[in-house]
């Protein structure tokens, strides 16, 4: 078995379910006593948050890029970041790596391509939605095409995310926000939601979509499971 490197703590109300969905999932494989071999390197997520909204990209790369090869000096065989907007600075951690560094984005294409859909919608922080990064890594990556909600919806999600998942509060009236947005995207074209953010499965659950959602973390955390005992 592979040991998996993750960059964690944005936040880490996600985190907490990467380390469980690949505990898990290693249990369910090879069963018995079998756990996860992985190290992780945790950041302060209001450093973090406070670089993303200043536009301090630059920092915030140097950073994650920090990160990445401690994780490699510590032993790890591959770098799973456990966020989607600091995908945006994929280039600068993979500079300089040897080990891998599994892109959530392909993950989550690779899994919507496998299940025939072409059309999806995504959801995330304003980073990932309205930036290329993640898109053109969608549409160019997997021959999807990718559909966001209006601005006024991608303020609302924006804000539920930093104001709300990130800080463990799960809301009866945001799940209605978010199930009214998706299904404006639905009727814009989409044949499944990329839960694009990895708190947002926290709140949105399959039974709440009317067309298949596809949750990031769980998806990623397995990937970095497949390559792991591969
Ligand atoms: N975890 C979130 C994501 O997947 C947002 C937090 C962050 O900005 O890193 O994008």
């Amino acid at each position: 078995m592979k040991t998996i490197g993750l960059i964690g703590g944005m936040s880490w109300e996600s985190s907490i379910q990467y380390y469980r969905i690949i505990n898990e999932t290693v249990k369910a494989r090879l069963g018995g006593l079998h756990s996860a071999k992985s190290v992780m390197v945790s950041v302060d997520f209001a450093e973090i948050e406070a670089l993303q909204h200043a536009g301090r990209w630059d920092e915030a790369g140097r950073l994650m890029a920090a990160a990445a090869q401690s994780l490699e000096r510590a032993g790890a065989d591959c770098v799973v970041l456990c966020t989607n907007t600091m995908h945006k600075l994929a280039d600068r951690i993979q500079v300089g790596l040897r080990i891998p560094f599994l892109h959530i984005a392909d993950a989550a294409g690779e899994r919507i391509a496998a299940d025939g859909l072409t059309t999806v919608g995504l959801l995330g922080t304003r980073f990932t939605m309205e930036e290329e990064f993640y898109r053109e890594r969608l549409e160019r990556g997997h021959g999807l095409r990718v559909l966001v909600p209006g601005p006024a919806e991608r303020a609302a999600v924006h804000r539920v995310i930093y104001d709300e998942l990130c800080r463990g509060v799960i809301r009866e009236e945001s799940r209605g926000r978010y199930v009214e947005i998706i299904r404006g995207l639905v009727a814009a074209g989409a044949q499944g939601i990329v839960l694009g953010c990895t708190e947002i499965e926290l709140l949105v659950r399959p039974a709440d979509s009317p067309v298949p959602v596809f949750p990031t973390t769980t998806i990623h955390a397995v990937a970095a499971v497949d390559f792991a005992l591969a």
